[in-house]
Formats: structure tokens, C-alpha cells, sequence
């Protein structure tokens, strides 16, 4: 069984390595589609994600589905042959905020892919994956592989989505349309006007999906560079999905008094330079939103519904061998948009 390694010094290394034996209650899946997160490409180019820095060799990888090869002895409620997403996070059950149901706070969990704690939590990059039977759900047989490894973004935007209780009338802007400003915008259009959603972006060939998508109002601020003037306090919502400073300091120019600010974008670690005091002056709602929780059955159940379509967005699939060159397309925003590799 193949793994594919990011290592500290930034290079790749594919290690064969003999399948663990499984405990009771877990699967192996023989992994199929995995995408390529914006935290993946963090890691990739800079070592690090939001301050988490890569101490150890990590495989990469948390928004995967798989084809179930082999039960653990205490599972019974899914067979071998079965088809699978997977909710990369492993919430603990005890702490105060599951208690309270808010699992994505969880002070224990454990999230493929991640660097977080030390031994890291590794990843969806190799052949065959041990997973807990409580991260598994089954799709359907008209869901793709493709298709089912949306799941994790989905829920990401279902999550940050889930702020919002009044669509009516409200201009809204998503401030970074990589594939969760897009994911968010797919979600909006079921409760409000295409008229009244904006999306910005500092790439053209980001900002051309978005028209793909069929986005009527679409706005690249590098070039407008009278962006914050001429929506100064116009819009009344806004989703900081780039992860970048200046997007977060021209949606406080550009969003209303009183208006309501969702940052779902991850930026770097540390002190950021921004206009803090107006969140003062413009009594701004600010809401931070991490990953998901219970939206993750959410995104599950709609991917088996078939509510959304995933091809607009999927731009490039790469053999899991191949993973490598994949990271490097996905790093590049001016060819692609969503990328996965494939088992
Ligand atoms: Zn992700
Ligand atoms: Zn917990």
C-alpha cells in the first residue's frame, strides 16, 4: 500500500507500507477521490497552515471518499463493497462544547491531514485508509466519487451559510471566490436573488467560474481599484472567503453600518494589520466560522439528493501518484479551481 508523504523540507516522498491491522470499530477504505483544500495548498507552499507548521512527514488530504475493503469485527452498520464519504474530523464526545453540540469546537479532535498535534493526524494521500465507523456515511449509487468528495467544503459553506437568518432584499459580497466562495454562493442562490449576491476576487480565471456558475455580478478588485468607493456601505452582508488581509479591510469599507461580517477564510497565524476600530464605528456583526459540525450529515444528505452539481468547479483530477503535480496545480489559482486526485 502506497503513502504519499509532504515532508518538512517541502519535497514528497512515496513510502509502501503494509496495511495496519484494523481495530474493532473501523474500516479500510480503498480511497478513491480526494480534493485539494485551500489548507492543503497552505501546507504545500508555506510549510504551515494558520500557524500550524509541519514538524513531521504529513500526508496531505481530508475531503475523500472511498470504496469499503475490509470491517473491523465490531461494525455493523456498513459492508464491504459500500461507498463512502468520509467527516475527516474525529470529535470526542466529552468536552464541554460536544456536550453543547458545537463539534467543530471540539478541544479533542482529531482532523485528517492536519498538523495540529504532534504525532501530526495524517492524511487522505495514500492507496487504502482506517477510518472509524462514526466518520463514514454511505452515498448513494447516482453519486460519483468525484461528487461525494465535495462533502467537506459543502459543509465548511453550509456552516459559514448558517449565520445567516434574513436573505430578504440584503446585499451580500463573498470577498474570495476559490471553491468555497463558490460552494457559499451555490447555497445562497436557493434563498435569494442571483441580483443580489456579489463576487469578488483578485483572479480573473476564478472570477470566469464564477460566471460558469452563472454569478451575474462579478468584480475583480485588483483591477477595480475603486472597488471600496463605489460600493462604500453597500453591501449589508459580506463572507471573507480568501483568507487575505486586504479582503477583510475592504469588506469593513464596503459593507453597511450595522451590517454583518463572516469570516470562513483561514488567515496567517500571528498579528494582521486591519481597521479594527471600525468595527466600532459601523457597529459590524462579527462572526468567525470554523469548519462545520452538524452540517456535515447536512452536506451528505444534499450530495445524495443531487442539490448541487460539482462539475462547474472540478477543473483538474490527477492520479493519487501523481499528487504532487496535483498541489502544484491546485497552487496555481490562474488554471484551476477545484483539483482531486483519484485511486
Ligand atoms: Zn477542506
Ligand atoms: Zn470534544
Amino acid at each position: 500500500m502506497k503513502k504519499y508523504y509532504f515532508n518538512p523540507d517541502k519535497k514528497f516522498t512515496a513510502v509502501e507500507e503494509k496495511n495496519t491491522i484494523l481495530k474493532k470499530s473501523q474500516i479500510r477504505i480503498k480511497m478513491k477521490n480526494c480534493g485539494i483544500c485551500g489548507s492543503d495548498i497552505h501546507y504545500y507552499l508555506f510549510g504551515e497552515n494558520g500557524g500550524r507548521k509541519i514538524i513531521e512527514p504529513l500526508m496531505l488530504g481530508h475531503e475523500f471518499s472511498g470504496e469499503i475493503i475490509e470491517i473491523g469485527s465490531k461494525v455493523n452498520n456498513f459492508k464491504v463493497g459500500e461507498r463512502i464519504i468520509v467527516n475527516p474530523a474525529l470529535y470526542c464526545g466529552e468536552c464541554k462544547f460536544c456536550k453543547l453540540k458545537k463539534f467543530n469546537l471540539c478541544e479533542n479532535v482529531s482532523f485528517f491531514g492536519s498538523a495540529a498535534k504532534v504525532p501530526h493526524t495524517q492524511g487522505a494521500f495514500r492507496e487504502n485508509i482506517e477510518i472509524n465507523e462514526t466518520q463514514c456515511y454511505k452515498i448513494f449509487d447516482s453519486v460519483s466519487y468525484e461528487e461525494a468528495a465535495f462533502a467537506e467544503p459543502l459543509a465548511v459553506s453550509l456552516h459559514a451559510c448558517s449565520f445567516l437568518n434574513e436573505y430578504k432584499n440584503k446585499k451580500i459580497l463573498i470577498s474570495g471566490s476559490g471553491p468555497i466562495g463558490l460552494l457559499i454562493f451555490k447555497i445562497l442562490l436557493k434563498y435569494t436573488k442571483n441580483e443580489n449576491i456579489f463576487l469578488a476576487d483578485i483572479n480573473n480565471n476564478v472570477l470566469n467560474g464564477a460566471k460558469k456558475l452563472g454569478s451575474s455580478n462579478i468584480i475583480n478588485v485588483y483591477d477595480s481599484s475603486n472597488f471600496t468607493k463605489d460600493y462604500n456601505n453597500f453591501f449589508d452582508i459580506a463572507f471573507e472567503s480568501s483568507g487575505n488581509v486586504n479582503s477583510i479591510n475592504n469588506i469593513i469599507k464596503v459593507i453597511n453600518k450595522g451590517g454583518m461580517v463572516i469570516q470562513v477564510g483561514n488567515m496567517p497565524g500571528g498579528l494582521l494589520g486591519i481597521e479594527y476600530n471600525q468595527m466600532m464605528l459601523k457597529e459590524l456583526k462579527f462572526f468567525g466560522s470554523y469548519r462545520f459540525g452538524k452540517e456535515f450529515r447536512e452536506a451528505v444528505d444534499l450530495i445524495n439528493k443531487k442539490a448541487f452539481s460539482f462539475e462547474d468547479m472540478l477543473t483538474h483530477s490527477f492520479k493519487l501518484e501523481e499528487c504532487e503535480e496535483a498541489m502544484k496545480v491546485a497552487s496555481n489559482k490562474d488554471i484551476s479551481i477545484k483539483v482531486q486526485v483519484y485511486n
